[in-house]
């Protein structure tokens, strides 16, 4: 694989966006960064020991899956799936986790920290630092740690430390902080693995990079089953990691549409909801957790408490790359509320047999709205970001399923 980078530019500003807000005190640990992850991918050696996990550890390449039976159901477009859920440990995050698990030992660094929403981010870190023999933290707000039972206790399994987070919302903003407040007291001995294209420069170049790799099979896989490229791509976007991983390869591809979904909640006009860009009343450029991007927040400038069925996309910022292909009209943003994710993930189980992530299920979401608008012969490609495993408690509450 190699990697191709014209932005961000140098100091990490995506157009106005992204940049490196933090304490001084992380500075050298952010420039150290910068420094090895230059020389790391310009190192074939790092590079074929990244390809040889991903394929030998990862199972990668994930398989593109034609959904025909959705598709016919649809009676429009011919819906494609990109099998992120089929990698080890269940989603994309894996494919980051294990990137940057190795730039820290190539930085000497032992001792990893993250955070965690939904858990799969957790559970990505867990395993990298698994494989690679090093110690792992992981911070969970405590609301994400009472949904997310299972994936908490694959993390111990795998011998990580789950921090309880009972600030705030007691979600992933709030595990952010902490995560942050432990890098500065501990940043001679700890990388900080963060999940999503997020965070001060170079973690949402680094991260969209390690993801890169969705993107670039995607487009050869779609290019060898149909013989032309898709018409338009659709991702779920918490942070964006697993969106821009897809986007990235097809940016220069004027003619493939690339459709963010952010999660919709209750509804925009409640502000119950996660949908960083839609809601005019909430949605403003600002600063979280090290990087200038769309922030939600309250008149006065506080942080909004967000609401999503998915873990993984309750989060009050978005990457700032996003914000940039938004403003250039090259990506579009929409959102899926939690009914709609949650109709879209029983439809795709019961015409697939594929359960999905609640996360992905937004994505499913919007190609179920868009296919029957458009030809038969033409074609969208979801990324469909994890399994649904994790999510079982989740639907089950919410649907009252009995047998
Ligand atoms: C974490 C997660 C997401 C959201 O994160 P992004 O950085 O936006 O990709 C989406 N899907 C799954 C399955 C996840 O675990």
């Amino acid at each position: 694989m190699t990697i191709n980078t014209n932005i961000p530019d140098k100091h990490g500003k995506f157009g106005p966006y992204g940049g490196q807000f933090v304490p001084e005190t992380l500075m050298p640990a952010l420039e150290e960064l910068i420094r090895v992850y230059d020389e790391a991918r310009n190192d074939p050696a790092f590079m074929q020991e990244f390809d040889h996990l991903l394929k030998t550890y990862v199972g990668r390449p994930s398989p593109l899956t034609h959904a025909k039976r959705l598709s016919q159901k649809l009676g429009g477009a011919q819906i494609y799936l990109k099998r992120e859920d089929l990698n080890h440990s269940g989603a994309h995050k894996i494919n980051n986790a294990l990137g940057q698990a190795l730039l820290a030992q190539r930085m000497g660094k032992s001792r990893i920290i993250a955070e965690t929403g939904a858990g799969q981010h957790g559970v990505g870190t867990a395993t990298a630092c698994a494989l690679l023999g090093l110690e792992c933290v992981v911070y969970m707000g405590e609301v994400d740690i009472a949904r997310q039972q299972p994936n908490v206790f694959r993390m111990k399994l795998l011998g990580a430390e789950v921090r309880p987070v009972a600030s705030g919302s007691r979600t992933l903003k709030d595990a952010i902080n902490e995560a942050i407040r432990d890098w500065v007291t501990n940043v001679a001995t700890t990388h900080y693995l963060l999940g999503s294209v997020l965070g001060p420069h170079p973690y949402p170049m680094m991260v969209r990079d390690f993801q890169n790799v969705i993107g670039a099979e995607a487009r050869e896989q779609v290019l060898a089953m149909c013989g032309r490229l898709p018409d338009a791509l659709v991702a779920c976007v918490g942070g964006g990691s697993n969106a821009i991983g897809l986007f990235h390869a097809f940016c220069d591809d004027e003619n493939v549409a690339m459709i963010g979904v952010e999660a919709g909640g209750e509804g925009i006009a409640g502000g119950r909801h996660a949908a960083r860009f839609a809601d005019p009343n909430v949605s403003r450029i600002g600063v979280l957790h090290g990087t200038k991007s769309f922030v939600m927040q309250t008149p006065d400038g506080q942080i909004m408490e967000t609401h999503s069925i998915s873990a993984g996309l309750d989060y009050p910022s978005v990457g700032p790359e996003h914000a940039l292909l938004r403003d250039q009209e090259r990506a579009f943003y929409t959102y899926a509320t939690d009914e709609e994710a949650l109709a879209a993930f029983q439809e795709l189980s019961q015409t697939e047999g594929i359960i999905p992530a609640l996360e992905s299920a937004h994505a499913v979401a919007e190609a179920i709205k868009r296919a029957p608008k458009m030809r038969s012969d033409q074609i969208i490609l979801v990324n469909l970001s994890g399994r649904g495993d994790k999510d079982l408690d989740t639907v089950i509450r919410e649907l009252m399923i009995d047998d």
